[in-house]
């Protein structure tokens, strides 16, 4: 499908008819390149069975192709003023609801339960507004096991780190944080030019797709991510000093040792796996 509102003579006119401009402080970049909205479609593998989730609509680029494709589409707006043209933009599809929320605010499982009828597949789709992509994430795969595939387009440094494997510079806590729970996958680069207006950096799509058989399960899955964000805490310390400003020194000493670790080991060098083991061990042994 070729669509009409993913170009920039359509997204220049739509604007200016309408009195509106690309608001930064809600991180509006509309994508115009017709390559890269079927390149994203792709990679999300949607069909009528299923039902789409998408996270800033804007003027409808993504959201035609979407509809087009899908079941259903459920998608946040944050930005009133775009109401009256994203539905003018989508008036020849029915298959859709655009909710005016703050998509950190929203509570996913009741919108999901109240659209979803009988769609077999709960994917997510989304250009994502770049200032609060993190939040985005971490705060649907922590409210959320519904939705089981991420489609999402983000700052490629972001995207790099997501998919950080380690010993390499990308990886951090954000890698472990995410790749507890999904398999993250980086599709492609997208260059800055392809958006009105153009961002000041370049782009890349990911997905993530949920694990059905979880291939790793903390004890504490609290303890777990609080001390994924302390072991990386700083860069350039050990493992052991990250760690000694919330354990004792002799408890991770310790760990170390039975697991048969160097005790200058630093966090980049270490897998999820790992971090599990250390988990619960701090688990079951932080009260001795
Ligand atoms: N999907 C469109 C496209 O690809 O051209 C627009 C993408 S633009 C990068 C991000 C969109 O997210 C904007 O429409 C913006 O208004 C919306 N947005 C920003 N913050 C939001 C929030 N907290 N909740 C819902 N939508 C938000």
């Amino acid at each position: 499908m070729q669509g009409k509102i993913g170009n920039k003579a359509f997204v220049d006119k739509t604007l200016n008819e309408n009195n509106l401009y690309a608001k930064k402080k809600f991180g509006q970049n509309f994508l115009t390149d017709q390559n890269i909205l079927s390149n994203i479609v792709d990679s999300a593998n949607i069909d009528k069975d299923t039902f789409v989730i998408e996270i800033g609509p804007g003027l409808g680029a993504l959201t035609e192709r979407l509809c087009d494709k899908a079941g259903f589409v459920l998608a946040y707006e944050i930005d009133s003023d775009l109401l009256p043209v994203l539905n003018k933009n989508l008036s020849e599809y029915n298959n859709y609801e655009i909710i005016n929320k703050d998509i950190l605010e929203v509570d996913i499982n009741e919108d999901i339960n109240k659209y979803k009828k009988d769609y077999k597949n709960i994917t997510l789709v989304a250009n994502l507004p770049y200032y609060i992509t993190t939040p985005i994430i971490l705060g649907l795969l922590s409210k959320t096991s519904l939705i089981r595939k991420y489609v999402m387009m983000m700052q490629v440094e972001v995207a790099d780190r997501i998919c950080g494997k380690p010993k390499t510079k990308d990886y951090n806590a954000l890698s472990i944080t995410i790749g507890y729970r999904a398999k993250a996958t980086k599709c492609f680069n997208v260059p800055r030019t392809v958006f009105v207006p153009a961002p000041n950096v370049d782009s890349a799509v990911i997905t993530l797709d949920l694990y059905d058989n979880p291939p790793f399960k903390a004890k504490d899955e609290e303890l777990f991510f609080k001390l994924i964000r302390e072991a990386f805490s700083q860069r350039r310390k050990t493992l052991i000093n990250n760690l000694s400003s919330v354990y004792s020194k002799e408890l991770i000493n310790k760990m170390l040792m039975e697991f048969n670790i160097k005790l200058n080991v630093r966090s980049e060098e270490l897998d999820i796996s790992d971090f599990v083991k250390f988990s619960d061990y701090i688990f079951e042994n932080r009260n001795e």
